[in-house]
């Protein structure tokens, strides 16, 4: 079925490039689907978009988004269902966060029909290239760049909305330690941290290189007044279970992404019952719980990884490690729930998934 609301130009690739993947062995953002879609804004609106092979990019060295980082992106996934036919997992909720980054960011809204039914449409072409095998998937990453020719700092008038779409292979969901950051900061009240903008993850560089130096997997960042509230982990939301609650920094104050993989598992931990709280959580807080023994399960949750456990979490001197994964009970039936979901295996009772 093809999306029939957009008016899209389609150039089709003459020789697929799917045999250049081993289906056995692919590795993640290595190999990129046979076509990618372009949509340009200009004068105030945008033109119609394409769908073309998948090529590089030219610009002038003066290119605004080069030099001042006006850009923005998303990351959503694509899986095959027991039939065999793809689907996508809550993309109108990336369309609205990517369309809140882009007003924070100066960038135009992207219209529903070029990055919902542009995005459906790509899927639909390369389908193909939807990997079928345990835990996988095609990871679709719209992006928007503003491609002005001019070194002055001003927002930019000309954007550019794109998508590649690249087959991602089993995550190696391998538990992470964790390592408390109280010198750098990620965001703060006021600045871009609940977008997706690209400076988020450039200025995240040079600290994740430090504490990997160290030994550890990820940054746990706190709030930039204190050091003491926690945000997230590296690139994902974070969730700690004390006692029978689940905790989860709340939203409120712009410093945190908005994942749609939180509110995915928000959702259906309170259809389990399960206790569940967003708001300020404190690393005393988390330091009192695992030495009362009420730190049960942490784990943070993203696009990329799904659900990824917390094996260790250390605060200056204090190195806490969780108890054995395998009987977390929360994480293991959230994990198993949402690829259930995301796979089309169980009823999808929340319209979560769209079909091409
Ligand atoms: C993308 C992202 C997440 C996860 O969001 P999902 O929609 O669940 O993929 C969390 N934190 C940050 C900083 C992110 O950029």
């Amino acid at each position: 079925m093809s999306v029939s609301s957009l008016d899209i130009n389609i150039k089709k690739i003459e020789h697929s490039r799917i045999g250049e993947i081993d289906p056995a062995n692919i590795q993640f953002g290595k190999n990129y689907s046979d076509h990618m879609l372009v949509a340009y804004y200009e004068n105030g609106a945008w033109g119609k978009p394409e769908i073309t092979p998948f090529h590089n990019l030219t610009f002038s060295p003066a290119t605004t988004f080069l030099h001042y980082g006006q850009a923005i992106f998303e990351g959503v996934k694509a899986y095959k269902d027991p039939q065999g036919n793809p689907i996508i997992f809550r993309p109108y909720d990336n369309w609205k966060r990517m369309n809140r980054s882009a007003e924070r960011m100066a960038m135009p809204d992207v219209p529903k029909e070029i990055f919902i039914d542009g995005m459906r449409e790509l899927v639909n072409l390369d389908r193909d290239w939807v990997p079928t095998g345990n835990d996988t998937s095609l990871y679709i990453r719209p992006f928007m760049l503003a491609v002005d020719e001019f070194i002055g700092v001003r927002p930019a008038e000309k954007f550019m909305f794109i998508i590649i779409t690249s087959p991602a292979g089993p995550y190696y969901n391998k538990p992470v330690s964790i390592y408390v950051q109280d010198k750098y900061v990620r965001a703060f009240p006021g600045g871009i941290g609940f977008t997706k903008a690209a400076g988020n993850y450039g200025m995240s560089m040079y600290p994740s290189m430090q504490i990997k130096k160290m030994g550890y997997d990820q940054i746990l960042w706190t709030d930039g007044f204190e050091h003491k509230y926690v945000q997230e982990i590296g690139t994902m939301n974070v969730f700690f279970v004390i006692g029978d609650t689940v905790i989860t920094p709340d939203v409120t104050q712009d410093t945190i992404l908005e994942g749609v993989t939180r509110e995915s598992v928000l959702t259906l931990l309170r259809e389990k019952g399960v206790k569940v709280e967003e708001r300020p959580l404190s690393i005393d807080e988390i330091e009192e719980a695992f030495h009362a023994g009420k730190l049960k399960e942490a784990f943070g949750t993203g696009t990329a990884a799904s659900i990824a456990p917390i094996r260790e979490l250390t605060f200056h001197e204090d190195k806490m490690e969780l108890p054995d994964i395998e009987h977390w009970e929360i994480t293991n039936w959230l994990k198993q729930e949402l690829a259930d979901i995301r796979y089309g295996r169980k009823k999808d009772t929340h319209n979560w998934v769209v079909t091409v």
